[in-house]
């Protein structure tokens, strides 16, 4: 569900399970999000957040929760691909593994696309390098709280 590349790929590669796109409060979004979520869709911030939002504990809006379980953007697969949150496209390249890496491990549990293998050093390494890929990228820098419960993201 994301770009890959070789060095990506030498950990992780998606298998669209879409396990990371089921169940309630994983998909945080940032203001940039919603920003261009609801250009994408046509509608006004307001009535993007109303629509297709609720909010966590902590007050942080999520995307909401469609028939099925799943995300309400997802349908065969996610319908807002060019625009989705950046927690959905940064996904497994999060801080808690730069953090933590033997996070990655967990992490696989939940998560299908996740290779389990590489040294950790590795890991660390491309992760990092994911990040800073992914913020060059949309020019915004800082991410929201990442899920390590189930695979929050895709
Ligand atoms: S759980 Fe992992 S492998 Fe499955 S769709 Fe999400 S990112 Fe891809
Ligand atoms: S990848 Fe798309 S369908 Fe999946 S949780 Fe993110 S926005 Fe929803």
């Amino acid at each position: 569900m994301r770009p890959e590349n070789a060095l990506s790929e030498s950990i992780f590669e998606c298998t669209q399970c879409g396990e990371c796109c089921t169940g309630y409060g994983g998909t945080y979004i940032t203001d940039e999000d919603v920003r261009r979520i609801a250009d994408f869709v046509g509608l006004s911030r307001e009535a993007f957040l109303s629509t297709y939002c609720q909010i966590a504990d902590g007050g942080m809006p999520v995307i909401a929760v469609g028939d099925g379980g799943k995300c309400v953007f997802f349908k065969e697969n996610c319908s807002i691909h060019p625009v989705k949150p950046r927690m959905c496209r940064a996904w497994p390249f999060i801080d808690a593994v730069v953090k933590s890496p033997s996070n990655w491990e967990l992490m696989a549990g939940a998560c299908p696309g996740i290779r389990v293998g590489a040294p950790l050093s590795h890991v660390q390494k491309v992760v990092k390098e994911e990040m800073a890929k992914l913020d060059a990228a949309r020019g915004e820098a800082g991410s929201v709280s990442p899920h390590l419960q189930g695979a929050k993201k895709g």
